[in-house]
């Protein structure tokens, strides 16, 4: 059964032949339209069956919308195309994506994974026993600590995510994927924060990165998606595809299309995000209501060096800040803002901050004085002053 048409219709310029830029491969969404009326904007797929021929054939190469979407095949190509992947397969949620790369390890293996990550995703993995692999958590950070966990011959994946929810810890993509190459093992990274913006793991070693699509790449907190992008489609990859098609993990033609044009404006507002973070990040540094602001592009961060080497023009729209006043503090402070949306989730074009401990609840290695901060498209000023306000003034 095909797959589709994964013909990328636009990635030269025609009169230079040299590789357009990712933003404008993004903002023309790789030439998709509709080709029947010439409408500059793609149509919505909406079809869950295709026509079968009289002799008995698929010729288009579409049979059941489990499988086959064009929307989402559209989707696919343009994250493709970010991450400079060989292929990307779009799934329901960020949760689907990440959980079926698990589902298609063939033997018991063993797991090296970032101690602090996406909290959902942790407490699933905390959970992997269940399907018969083992799991370690460490410090990603420190590359000894993982050298040390390096289990010779059971070692089969590392899991890492960088910047990591909600410390915005640095992990060295292209030092980590020198340890798991040469445990052979696979290199999965969780790049929902960083974006293809600011980072390509492929290009630092990474074998598949891991997306929330529901954060920055659609950027309009209105969809719910997730992407995996790999290095090279190998037989992994295809047991992978196999597993969102026998566990329906799809994701549907209207939220790939909504995708595809929040994407077209990824660079611009991903660029901007990081602009307003940063901004934020410095003029906060020194608030006597705060112990410390958390941003790798602090220089006080201590991932801050690696952050300069394997992001590319910005640390990103995520920073946290830790109240003085502890845990009542926070949550009193979250209490006051005004412009702020006091809301989970991050990477929209409306800055939201939240009391991550409450979310995580027990056992989370979140500090419950932290309030995480996602930067949105206001104005920095406007974010700024209602943050001050909320903090106490001065
Ligand atoms: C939100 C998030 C996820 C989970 O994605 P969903 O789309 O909510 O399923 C995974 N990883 C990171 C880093 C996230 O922020």
């Amino acid at each position: 059964m095909t797959t589709g048409p994964r013909r990328i219709a636009l990635s030269v310029d025609d009169q230079t032949r040299q590789p357009l830029k990712p933003r404008t491969l993004a903002a023309q969404a790789l030439g998709a339209g509709d080709p029947t009326t010439k409408g500059l904007v793609p149509p919505i797929h909406m079809t869950t069956t295709y026509l079968r021929d009289a002799d008995n054939g698929y010729s288009a190469g579409y049979v059941y919308g489990r499988t086959d979407n064009v929307s989402v095949q559209q989707a696919e190509a343009v994250i493709a195309a970010l991450e400079q992947a060989e292929e990307a397969m779009m799934f329901a949620s960020g949760m689907a994506a990440a959980t079926a790369v698990f589902m298609a390890l063939d033997k018991p293996t063993h797991i090296i994974a970032s101690r602090v990550m996406y909290w959902g995703f942790r407490l699933w993995l905390e959970d992997i026993s269940r399907f018969g692999h083992s799991i370690t958590f460490v410090e990603t950070s420190d590359l000894d600590a993982v050298r040390d966990a390096v289990r010779p011959g059971e070692t089969g994946l590392f899991w890492i995510e960088t910047p990591s929810n909600p410390l915005w810890t640095i992990t060295d993509i292209a030092a980590i994927s020198e340890i798991a190459h040469g445990a052979g093992a696979l290199l999965c990274v969780d790049s929902t924060v960083s974006t293809p913006v600011l980072t390509r793991p492929i290009i630092h070693g990474a074998d598949i990165v891991v997306h929330s699509a529901t954060k920055y790449l659609n950027g309009h907190s209105d969809v719910v998606a997730g992407a995996l992008a790999v290095a090279r489609a190998s037989d992994f990859w295809i047991r992978i595809r196999k597993v969102r098609t026998q566990i329906g993990a799809s994701l549907g033609p209207f939220d790939a299309w909504l995708l595809l044009r929040g994407m077209r404006t990824l660079e611009l507002r991903v660029r901007e995000q990081c602009r307003t973070a940063a901004s934020l990040a410095g003029r906060l540094s020194d608030h006597p209501a705060l112990t410390c602001v958390l941003y790798p592009g602090l220089k006080t961060h201590p991932g801050h060096d690696v952050a300069m080497r394997q992001m590319d023009g910005g640390f990103g729209g995520m920073l946290s800040i830790r109240m003085k006043g502890g845990k009542a503090a926070a949550i009193a402070a979250a209490a006051r803002v005004a412009l702020w949306k006091r809301a989970t989730s991050f990477g929209g074009v409306e800055s939201l901050i939240e009391h991550r401990a409450s979310i995580e609840g027990e056992g989370t290695p979140c500090p419950d004085d932290l309030l995480r901060l996602s930067a949105g498209l206001e104005d920095p000023d406007d974010l700024f002053f209602d943050l001050i306000r909320a903090l106490g003034g001065r």
